[in-house]
């Protein structure tokens, strides 16, 4: 170094007097390196990031350190300009996402968490910060609705609770009520919102009521004074209406002796078997699918369901909860099905936009979004030459029809819970 080019470094770090380590002509005192220095690695505000990373679930956020390693998993990244990296990426910039839609685009789905080397964990940051936003009033006016329902007549529809059973009028079949028969069941069959409520939530629910009986279980239902499980209220950001509905739920339970709580609904399998305990509610809980799954050998066939079926994974029996082998066993016991799975399956299921109260947000997420993921879903079954989509979660009939309908597959797809498809082999009179 010459000494020009010395004076001007010394100047430059105003340096006055240095102790020069000169080895074989090469200064190695290294003070012109500002690797050597004490530096500033954090030149951006930390407001954002303070205030979500001290919220009760926000912690997390904190861990990220930008592997993006969820990029390539979050189906939100894929059809739109979002994902946990993005998001931390915004808070590093001082945001703490009240004020931004994006807060509301992830589903909760868990793929992220699945991958991701630092457990930041997305299934709890969203629905601290929503909380927040809900206390504040600053939610999408959709969701406003939909708590409003909630609150008041126990389910997201707002449909009257003495309807809540009227699919049963038509089952062809006795559908029993607890409160009627005044005995213990083995079964008490939590039948969830969107099997009570929507059209073809009903033809599950009857399929459901058609197997149990063939199958001789000993089993009853609630009826009108079964509520909204509140998961994915909860997930939404209104956890206070989800310990309602948790408290209410569990005081009706304990009217009841039963063994076994059989659930149609993977959300509301998730509520009942991870958070009513800490509520007080312990239950066995089971999805219908593992239910029924060591009951294949007493099954009697009577059809066989010719046909090719791709299946879904639901985000909150798989990757949730674990349970991706029940439903499969099932598919696989009916005669005359191919099972063929998707590219996207098991762990690596892709989410239909449901969760996370995405289910009620498709307004506000087709602002965001250049695809519905449910429409990404179907083109993915479509391609695998499935003639059938299988589902056992009552968000996706009418999800993934609406989407077979608008990706113009209408004739080369149908969507149908296993349930039916069980129902089917067993009853083809019915
Ligand atoms: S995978 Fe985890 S650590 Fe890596 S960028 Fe995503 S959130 Fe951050
Ligand atoms: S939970 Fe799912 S939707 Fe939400 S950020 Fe993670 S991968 Fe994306």
């Amino acid at each position: 170094m010459s000494d020009f080019m010395q004076r001007g470094l010394d100047k430059a770090h105003g340096v006055t007097e240095v102790e020069h380590a000169v080895v074989e002509g090469i200064d190695i005192s290294g003070y012109w390196s500002r690797m050597l220095d004490q530096r500033m690695t954090t030149e951006f505000p930390t407001e954002g990031l303070d205030w979500i990373t001290s919220l009760d679930g926000g912690e997390s956020l904190r861990n990220c350190y930008q592997c993006a390693k969820c990029v390539p998993v979050c189906p939100i990244q894929q059809v739109g300009d979002y994902g946990p990296w993005k998001m931390f990426r915004k808070a590093q910039r001082g945001s703490n996402f009240l004020d931004d839609p994006d807060l509301w685009l992830c589903t909760t789905c868990a793929n992220c968490l699945r991958v991701c080397p630092k457990e930041v964990n997305m299934v709890e940051i969203m629905p601290a910060v929503r909380e927040q936003a809900v206390l504040e009033g600053a939610m999408p006016d959709e969701l406003g609705e939909v708590f409003a329902n909630l609150q008041k007549r126990g389910n997201p529809q707002g449909e009257s609770p003495r309807k809540r059973a009227a699919w049963a009028k038509e089952a062809g079949t006795e559908v029993p009520i607890i409160s009627e028969l005044g005995r213990p069941v083995d079964v008490l069959l939590y039948v969830s919102d969107y099997t009570s409520y929507h059209p073809r939530g009903h033809d599950a629910a009857r399929a459901m009521a058609r197997v149990l009986n063939t199958l001789g279980v000993d089993w009853a239902i609630l009826g009108r004074e079964e509520k909204s499980d509140g998961d994915s209220a909860r997930l939404a950001g209104e956890k206070g209406l989800f310990e309602m509905l948790a408290e209410q739920n569990i005081a009706t339970f304990s009217k009841y002796e039963f063994d076994k709580l059989v659930v149609m609904d993977p959300h509301a399998y998730n509520a009942f078997k991870n958070f009513y305990p800490a509520l007080g509610g312990e239950y066995n809980v089971m999805h219908y699918t593992q239910f029924l799954a060591p009951l294949i050998d007493r099954m009697e066939f009577k059809a066989s369901v010719e046909r090719r079926v791709t299946f879904h994974d639901p985000c909150y029996l798989g990757r949730h909860n674990g349970e991706f082998d029940a439903p499969r066993k099932l598919l696989e016991a009916i005669p005359g099905i191919e099972l063929i799975e998707m590219p996207h399956y098991r762990a690596n299921g892709y989410c239909c936009g449901g969760g996370g109260g995405g289910m009620w947000l498709d307004s506000l997420m087709d602002e965001h979004v250049s695809e519905r993921l449910s429409e990404r879903r179907v083109r993915e079954a479509v391609d695998t030459g499935a003639a059938t989509l299988a589902v056992c979660c009552p968000y996706e009939p009418s999800r993934f029809e609406d989407a077979v309908k608008s990706t113009g597959n209408e004739g080369a797809l149908d969507v149908l819970d296993i349930i039916e498809l069980l129902d089917r082999a067993m009853h083809p009179e019915a």
